[in-house]
């Protein structure tokens, strides 16, 4: 069996991981650097500049003040792309992975690199997105380029991109501005998250224009409906990606490219996995390319999107997962006895439930990534809320959170 994927990034790496178990493989990138707008321009290099900037926060919080210079932030940034793309080129040539550098196409269901047609048994399209590229602005992929030295910045919009890199700059001391058109921000998210973050932003400093309209945008100033004028150093436009499908339009009609759970397009042997299929995080794609590839292989699998945790990397960390419905339950980190002891009582748990089961959970504050991924494995495995209550947390822990929240819900516990 031979296959193509399209994409080094988690979707295109994961789908040829999964398939050189059974076929020969060839993975075809345009670019020069392997691993895609995760390792390259988003996720990991934004968690290496986050991770200088989150001690930052927590020295402040013990009451010192540290600092960081642009320039050894943006290293933090480069040496994570250098090594992890690196780490990809092996990964790559240890799975017996051939790669070719250059722009693939879709022609007569058969993928082309420039004038050389690959034959193949199968295909994924693991091609991501494109950045939003509107004049005078630069995007998030382009912060760990940076070459010019930035004091002050303006962010538009307040959704998870703009909160993320919001607190990133504005540790790191730049004097930041965000506009969102919402009256908060994550205005699409729980209302006591969206109003607790907003507060928090506020404290740290940062200028909030909420409820405003961007009128234009000219070098270094942005004005709002109302004629207020913002200036910054950069001007970056946080949302706005779109799939990248140039190449693959008979599979897109312009808009992500239409699959079904088991990520197959309608068309030949022709799969898609990733940021190209709509949805935007990496886990998401890797696990959209591991069914892609199983399904490839003959082996059927569907992508069960049902219990996705979605993160915000701040301080305090931001998580929600499942459905925010039914009856609720709220536990402040203020009355966690590890977070007073380290001086991380901002946030919450909001937990949501019914009929004995957990619908989803909101978490603002420290280990909310993880206390999410817990919470993803209890409600896929459907676990009850009082089978999770009887297994032992240890403590003191961030984890202990959630048994606080459980025991609250299935009445063991009055609420403080
Ligand atoms: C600033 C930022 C921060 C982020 N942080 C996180 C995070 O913390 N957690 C998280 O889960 N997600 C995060 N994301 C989102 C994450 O990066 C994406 O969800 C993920 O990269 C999608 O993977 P993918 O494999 O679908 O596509 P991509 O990673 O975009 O890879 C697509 C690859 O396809 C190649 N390609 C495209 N077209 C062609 C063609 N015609 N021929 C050959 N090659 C082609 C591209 O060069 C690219 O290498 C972030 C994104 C950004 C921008």
């Amino acid at each position: 069996m031979k296959t193509v994927i399209v994409g080094s990034g988690p979707a295109g790496v994961y789908s040829a991981i999964m398939l050189a178990r059974n076929s020969k493989v060839t993975l075809i990138d345009e670019s020069e650097k392997l691993g895609g707008t995760c390792i390259l321009y988003g996720c990991m290099p934004s968690k290496a500049m986050l991770h200088a900037t989150h001690i930052i926060y927590s020295a402040r919080s013990l009451g010192k003040e540290l600092n960081f210079t642009q320039d050894e932030i943006i290293k933090l940034a480069k040496d994570t792309v250098n090594r992890l793309s690196k780490g990809v080129e092996y990964t790559l040539s240890s799975y017996d992975v051939e790669v070719i550098h250059g722009k693939a196409e879709l022609s007569d269901g058969t993928i082309k690199v420039g004038n050389q047609s690959i034959d193949s048994n199968g295909i994924i399209v693991a091609t991501g997105t494109v950045k939003p590229q509107v004049e005078n602005t630069i995007a998030s992929d382009d912060i760990p380029y940076l070459s010019q030295k930035i004091s002050s910045a303006v962010i538009i919009g307040g959704g998870a991109g703009g909160v993320e890199y919001g607190d990133l700059l504005s540790e790191w001391g730049v004097d930041l501005s965000i506009v969102e058109r919402g009256p908060t921000l994550l205005p699409n998210s729980d209302p006591d998250l969206s109003n607790a973050v907003t507060t928090t932003f506020k404290k740290k400093g940062v200028k909030l224009y909420l409820n405003k309209n961007v009128k234009k945008i000219e070098k270094g100033i942005v004005i709002l409906d109302d004629e207020t004028k913002i200036t910054g150093d950069v001007v970056i436009f946080s949302f706005g990606r779109k799939p990248n499908v140039a190449g693959f339009e008979a599979l897109s009609r312009g808009g992500p490219i239409k699959v079904d759970k088991t990520m197959y397009t309608g068309m030949g042997k022709i799969y898609a996995a990733g940021d190209v299929t709509g949805t935007y995080t990496a886990h998401e794609a890797i696990h959209e390319g591991i069914v892609a590839s199983l399904n490839l292989l003959g082996i059927e699998k569907e992508f069960v999107s049902d219990f996705v945790p979605k993160v915000i990397y701040a301080k305090p960390e931001i998580a929600t997962i499942g459905r925010m419905s039914g009856n609720s339950v709220k536990v402040n980190y203020a009355e966690l006895g590890r977070a007073i002891a380290e001086k991380n009582t901002s946030g919450f748990l909001k937990l949501f439930y019914d009929g004995g089961r957990i619908n989803g959970a909101v978490i603002y504050g420290e280990h909310a990534e993880d206390i999410a991924n817990l919470i993803s494995l209890i409600i896929s495995q459907n676990l009850s809320m009082q089978a999770v209550f009887d297994n032992v947390f240890a403590h003191p822990s961030y984890m202990e959170i959630l048994w606080e929240a459980l025991g609250r819900a299935l009445g063991y516990f009055r609420g403080k």
